[in-house]
């Protein structure tokens, strides 16, 4: 007996073996060489050439004077928040439908998160926001910071955030960590708002392994993130500190792998807007399924396609057909669960949130990453079909 006898045969080709992921790094041979590059050049420990590089060059894209690297998005949301001098016992507003970190950093800060309902569209409703100032600037507890997030890639609706902002004198500091590459009326999200802040997560439309940034024009607020993220330390021999500080400074190495990434990032986008059309050609037919956001107004780096799923037409609701999806080896998610609904935030203020909640329970984010094949997403719409064709009944 030869040893490929002995083996067990596999009854149907590897490719339907093979899971079917969220959202992976796109890397490759040019983010190998540049960090092999970085490496080679001895900047290690930890700040280079490459650092800067790679603030200039992200700046550049995006249209800012300034890109502080940090070692997470994370934390430009917290030297942002620190930025716009926003001090313990503050408030600060944000959407309850975020990932957690949003609502983090401004925990570390000291400041009580207040959260307000989205709209359907999944981003921070502007009534409820301008509400929410009337009524604190009447009782003097106007926020310090308002952190808009734009949800799965879309941007927020700027053009009423901003205004409503300015009139109550409130600074915006811009959770872009889904939109890096997404417009709002032909200008880069990340350059709008008194800042942004951006991340470099494995699963984000581009990657550093881990690392963010923040944005801004403002020199005063980009020094001082800087400053804040090396321990805040003065500029003379014996380390002087007047202040805490942080280490968070991205590191050269990262950045490098972060100045690849910049190279290749309007053809991800690319690729990613592609997945959305695909899935919400395939699934326009399906009564009960909506693709999320493909009404957008505004241009968008589609970093998740997420559909909406209506029970009472497809007789199965999102969390099932997320099961169902699982046992075909395809990985989905919901949306993200509300912040009011999270047991750690239950005592924080909250404005409205049965917009949050129906987005939670009807949501659910398909594999939508630049590295997925044709085949990989016809996988997807056609275990979809087989669910909604009534096939299996388990
Ligand atoms: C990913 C993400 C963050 C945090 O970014 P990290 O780089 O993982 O710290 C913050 N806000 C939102 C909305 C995110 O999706």
């Amino acid at each position: 007996m030869t040893i490929s006898e002995a083996e067990p045969k596999l009854t149907t080709p590897t490719i339907s073996q093979e899971r079917v992921l969220l959202s992976t790094p796109d890397v490759g041979p040019l983010e190998e060489e540049y960090l092999l590059g970085a490496f080679r050049s001895g900047w290690i420990a930890p700040t280079g050439p490459d650092l800067r590089a790679f603030e200039d060059e992200l700046a550049a894209k995006v249209g800012v004077r300034h890109a502080v690297g940090l070692a997470s998005g994370t934390a430009a949301l917290h030297l942002g928040l620190l930025g716009l001098g926003v001090q313990p016992g503050d408030r600060v507003v944000t959407s309850t439908m975020t990932f957690a970190a949003t609502a983090n950093a401004i925990t570390y800060s000291g400041a009580i998160p207040v959260f307000v309902d989205c709209c359907s569209d999944g981003n921070l409703d502007p009534l409820i926001l301008h509400q929410v100032l009337k009524e604190s600037s009447r009782s003097g507890t106007l926020p310090t910071a308002i952190v808009p997030v734009d949800l799965l890639g879309r941007p927020a609706d700027y053009g009423r955030i901003l205004p409503i902002a300015a009139e109550f004198d409130v600074p915006v500091l811009i959770d872009a960590a889904e939109s890096l590459g997404s417009m709002h009326e032909g200008v880069p999200v990340g350059s709008l708002g008194r800042c942004a802040a951006v991340s470099f997560n494995g699963n984000k439309i581009m990657t550093t392994s881990g690392g963010g940034a923040l944005l801004t024009d403002d020199s005063r607020l980009a020094e001082y993130a800087a400053y804040l993220s090396s321990q805040a330390r003065e500029p003379v021999a014996h380390y002087e500190h007047r202040e805490i500080g942080f280490n968070y400074r991205l590191s050269n190495l990262l950045a490098a792998v972060g100045r690849a990434q910049l190279t290749r990032l309007e053809s991800m986008i690319e690729r990613r807007r592609q997945n959305r059309t695909r899935y919400a050609d395939r699934l326009a037919s399906h009564d009960g399924i909506a693709v999320f956001g493909a009404e957008n107004t505004h241009w968008d780096n589609a970093w998740l396609t997420a559909i909406l799923v209506d029970e009472s037409l497809t007789g199965f609701t999102a969390s099932r057909l997320g099961q169902w999806l699982a046992s075909r080896g395809i990985e989905t998610r919901p949306l993200w669960k509300p912040m009011h609904l999270q047991p750690v935030f239950r005592d924080a203020p909250m404005v409205g949130g049965q917009v949050a909640e129906d987005l939670f329970a009807t949501g659910l984010t398909l594999p939508s990453g630049s590295t997925l094949s044709d085949a990989q997403l016809d996988r997807v719409i056609e275990a979809v079909d087989e669910l909604l064709c009534g096939g299996p009944h388990l």
